[in-house]
């Protein structure tokens, strides 16, 4: 027994629950669900009082597991996963401010809405794509701290090889900035040819001022400016699916080029003639996407290997050592 308001007696009176299968059919669905009630002691009639919510939840459920709509859990995950607020996501979704709690509290959004929000979920792309669209609609500090969340997940959800060892130096390194990651990039996919038969990625890097840059991997790096990137803030579990031979050989090269600084490795490239080439009839400070061509990367490499009379894995810290000497003396020289 519980008081309740009865709308026939208008008075609060004790009622006893109740819980029967209701069949109903809304806008064409015929939907079944377990349904709450009380009878008033005095009158005998049915009322819903409190329970009306539930009842409201239970059909909407039914309704949202017919047309395969997005459930409330799925939405909680968008939120924790993007790093954004409830009416921010909104907002950014082009939605009205409360829709996003609307929909955590049980209203089913549109068959289209829910269809958006799923995409979302799944591909942290396309949630830029809106994330940007919209960023006027959020604060500042809103947008800032989505996007850095954004990222890192676009970081995560490519499994190309160029980003499966681009991670494996951020794993290897575990706070590297992404300057340094991009050199050692270009070091790692130049030696890969003679030393292991064939290129690990065949993407080719771009010439910029500041040595060669994969515009994929800057894409996915710039937001950390020159801070380092913390390989357990990423924190995934990720397979890099690398064979043993190809880990063996990123291991040397990291050694051999991971302990430089940024503006080292930068110097680095810069004597080498792949970067050199791709550069001719540049200005010193005259943006540039030419592409580096892999063939003579591979080219320029084979000789370095020839030049060094390398034999094995270890013989790469040669030519680093060499390299960082040159580039030393270089930049020295341009701070007179
Ligand atoms: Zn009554």
């Amino acid at each position: 027994m519980k008081k309740e308001f009865c709308e026939f007696c208008m008075k609060d009176t004790n009622c006893k629950y109740n819980e029967r299968i209701k069949e109903e059919i809304i806008n064409n669905d015929k939907i079944k669900y377990l349904e709450k009630y009380y009878v008033c002691s005095e009158c005998n009639n049915e009322i819903y009082g409190d329970l009306l919510d539930d009842n409201i939840l239970a059909s909407n459920n039914e309704l949202r597991k017919i047309h395969n709509l997005i459930t409330i859990q799925e939405i909680e995950e968008i939120i924790e996963k993007y790093h954004i607020g409830k009416k921010p996501l909104s907002l950014v979704l082009g939605l009205g401010e409360v829709n996003i709690i609307r929909y955590l509290n049980g209203a089913n959004p549109t068959k289209e809405i829910s269809d958006l929000l799923k995409n979302i979920n799944n591909n942290p792309f396309l949630f830029e794509l809106y994330l940007d669209a919209n960023r006027d609609k959020i604060s500042a500090i809103a947008y800032k701290k989505s996007l850095g969340k954004t990222k890192q997940l676009e970081l995560t959800n490519n499994h190309s090889k160029l980003y499966n060892v681009c991670l494996y130096i951020i794993h290897k390194l575990a706070e590297i900035d992404h300057l340094s990651v991009q050199k050692i990039l270009f070091f790692a996919n130049g030696f890969s040819k003679v030393f292991l038969g064939n290129n690990l990625f065949k993407d080719c890097p771009e010439a910029w001022i500041h040595g060669p840059v994969y515009r994929e991997i800057y894409d996915s790096l710039s937001y950390y400016k020159n801070n380092k990137i913390d390989y357990n803030e990423l924190s995934f579990d990720r397979k890099f699916n690398l064979s043993n031979e190809e880990i063996n050989y990123l291991d040397v090269v990291i050694e051999s080029f991971g302990s430089y600084s940024g503006s080292i490795l930068r110097e680095m490239t810069h004597m080498t003639s792949p970067w050199i080439n791709a550069r001719l009839g540049l200005e010193t400070n005259e943006v540039s996407s030419r592409i580096i061509d892999l063939d003579e990367m591979n080219e320029y490499f084979k000789n370095i290997y020839t030049e060094y009379n390398m034999h094995e894995l270890n013989d790469i810290l040669k030519y680093s050592d060499k390299l960082f000497k040159k580039a030393r003396k270089a930049k020295f020289e341009n701070n007179k």
